[in-house]
């Protein structure tokens, strides 16, 4: 049951890789979603057969099926992405602790939302590392979306301490970082701040401790990058690091082992 359920989610993420690869690409470019898609160098229009994820991609060896043109490694492995990430926020789902006390209806809504959370991650990471921008459109359709999945979550007989400690993890993290932002406005760009504010609320819904460690993470990871990216002289210390990814990666170090990784820390600190 276990596994047909992480399974079956990863096919849906499969599916909803493919449909981000063309909200990367459109988004910024300002192009509507409501589009059937074509091929960029040829018009050719992508037939069903040939827009199945990874698969597609495979059988036609990574060419347009009309004019042969390269079609980037990219779009198989965002799907691909995208498939194991749902994978696994399937199965951190499942070992909830929560489980046993919220009834399955409020527990479905809490999956959607982070769900949605992580395909927005997928798609502002690959967006932050192409074109250095995180699409006000992204950032506040799951602030919007994740914020109503959990309180929907709460009508349905989650705890709605829970939604209050979500929605100051919101508010703190944004607060933390247009301070940031104040202090260097060419280090923090807005939609740092927007993302942030999307990452306090679902770390702020799991624990303190969680939010704690994945507004830490996002820093130590990119601190590390930076100084590595500075070593191999790739970076001056004013190149401006998309920090976006960071921000994000780090939220799912605190989703997934937040509370492990703080009470170690605690206890070696010491503190408990
Ligand atoms: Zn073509």
């Amino acid at each position: 049951m276990t596994a047909l359920l992480v399974a079956y989610i990863g096919v849906l993420g499969l599916a909803i890789g493919s449909f981000l690869n063309v909200v990367a690409y459109r988004v910024p470019a300002g192009e509507t979603l409501l589009r059937e898609s074509r091929c960029p160098a040829c018009e050719a229009r992508i037939r069903w057969w040939q827009n199945v994820p990874v698969l597609s991609w495979l059988g036609l060896r990574g060419r347009c099926a009309s004019c042969g043109t390269g079609i980037p490694i990219r779009y198989p492995l965002i799907e691909l992405a995208t498939g194991v990430a749902f994978a696994l926020v399937a199965l951190w789902w499942l070992h909830e602790p929560d489980a046993a006390v919220t009834p399955v209806t409020a527990r479905l809504a809490v999956l959607a939302a982070y769900l949605w959370f992580a395909a927005s991650g997928v798609v502002l990471i690959v967006i932050d590392l192409a074109v250095r921008r995180l699409p006000h459109a992204i950032t506040g359709t799951a602030l919007a979306a994740c914020g109503a999945l959990l309180t929907l979550a709460c009508a349905l007989g989650a705890d709605w301490q829970t939604l209050l400690r979500a929605g100051l993890g919101a508010a703190g993290l944004f607060a933390f970082y247009w301070m940031l932002r104040a202090i260097r406005p060419d280090g923090m760009g807005g939609g740092d701040v927007r993302l942030a504010a999307v990452c306090g609320l679902m770390l702020g819904w799991i624990g303190w401790m969680p939010l704690l460690v994945g507004a830490f993470a996002a820093f130590v990871f990119g601190g590390v990058f930076g100084v590595a990216l500075m070593l191999r002289r790739r970076a001056g210390r004013r190149t401006a690091i998309a920090f976006g990814p960071w921000i994000v990666v780090g939220a799912w170090v605190g989703v997934v082992a937040g509370e492990a990784l703080g009470t170690g820390y605690l206890t070696i600190a010491g503190v408990s």
